[in-house]
């Protein structure tokens, strides 16, 4: 059984818990369609200088999974020939360490599309990958940067010793280059999410303590605040696992579903391209192995706007967590 499976497998017929497309059926919400593909997301690989405990990725610096330029450059003839595509979301891994990601961003941005990339901030500290920092500027790269905590024990906790301190130090000189700042142009947005197996508290509660507690003690600055779920995928599933919190947290995921934030989980606007050129229906589903719906939707060579537009997305039991509460997705709540 592959890994993806073994995942499936535990995620399928979970006691106590209402199977997400039964309960997609009771709200009148099933099948899930997308609506209008407006985000390009690109995971460019599964290799990362962090092993964090709640990657759903599974990423880590012994991964070889990378994008190649050829792929990317289909990327960017999809890009340029689709209009309706407004957003390039790049993600990983981090992204950073893809040598092919510094010619990409600098082509992508000529096309006057939005365009971000996730990075986990201590990656700029490496001698290496410093010059992203320019790059991004250059570019006018919007930055989502991953802070899990506004606490250096419970960010090191989920992250690894120092991290907390080595973040800090980046969004300090993110934002001596304007990152962060009122009127530069330069965004820069933080992610929050939970470092055990609970789920988010409010977003704007969240976001008034980060901002609060970063100006004062550290003199940071940052735009928005993403909080989200950690979605029972990869080595987060593991640990709820090991930690035996599995049934707890799926249960705690069930009994907040909230019908609202179906209306609007990110998969109905985004098509997610995996390192390797396959096309899912989100980051998640790729974790899983969980291909689109379409046999003739299988890789960028398939890509159809036409098709993903009035496709139905592949659900499971880990949707569970892009619907909990105020909801989740890669621009944090949902409702
Ligand atoms: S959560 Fe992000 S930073 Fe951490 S291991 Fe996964 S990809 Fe790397
Ligand atoms: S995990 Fe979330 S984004 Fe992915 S298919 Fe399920 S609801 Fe959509």
């Amino acid at each position: 059984m592959t890994n993806a499976e073994q995942q499936l497998t535990l995620l399928t017929n979970i006691e106590g818990v209402e199977n997400f497309q039964d309960k997609l059926k009771s709200s009148k919400q099933h099948p899930l369609q997308a609506s209008q593909v407006e985000i390009f997301q690109i995971n460019v690989g599964k290799r990362c200088n962090l092993s964090c405990k709640h990657c759903h990725v599974e990423a880590g610096p012994n991964r070889v999974e990378m994008m190649t330029e050829a792929t990317f450059n289909k990327c960017l003839e999809i890009l340029k020939k689709t209009p309706e595509i407004h957003t390039i979301d790049i993600t990983g891994g981090s992204p950073e360490m893809n040598p092919y990601l510094e010619g990409f961003i600098t082509e992508a941005s000529a096309l006057g599309k939005r365009l971000i990339v996730r990075s986990n901030l201590i990656i700029l500290m490496d001698l290496k990958y410093k010059k992203f920092i320019d790059i991004y500027v250059n570019n006018k790269v919007e930055l989502v940067g991953s802070l899990p905590d506004y606490h250096r024990d419970r960010t090191d906790k989920q992250r690894g010793k120092d991290a907390f301190d080595q973040s800090i130090r980046v969004l300090q000189l993110l934002n001596s280059k304007g990152y962060g700042k009122q009127d530069s142009g330069l965004i820069l947005d933080l992610v929050h999410n939970p470092v055990g197996a609970y789920c988010p508290g409010d977003q704007n509660a969240l976001e008034y303590e980060y901002r609060n507690r970063l100006k004062k003690e550290y003199d940071i600055e940052f735009n928005t605040l993403f909080c989200l779920t950690n979605m029972p995928v990869g080595r987060y599933l593991k640990y709820l696992i090991d930690s035996d919190n599995y049934h707890d947290y799926l249960n705690e995921l069930v009994s907040f579903y909230n019908p609202k934030a179906v209306e609007n989980v990110m998969c109905k606007t985004t098509v997610s391209v995996s390192w390797d050129g396959k096309l899912y229906d989100c980051d998640f589903n790729q974790m899983l192995d969980l291909g689109m719906n379409d046999p003739d939707s299988v890789t960028l060579d398939d890509f159809d706007i036409e098709k993903l537009n009035n496709r139905n997305i592949v659900i499971h039991n880990h949707c569970y967590g892009c619907t909990a509460g105020s909801g989740s997705s890669c621009q944090g709540a949902l409702d």
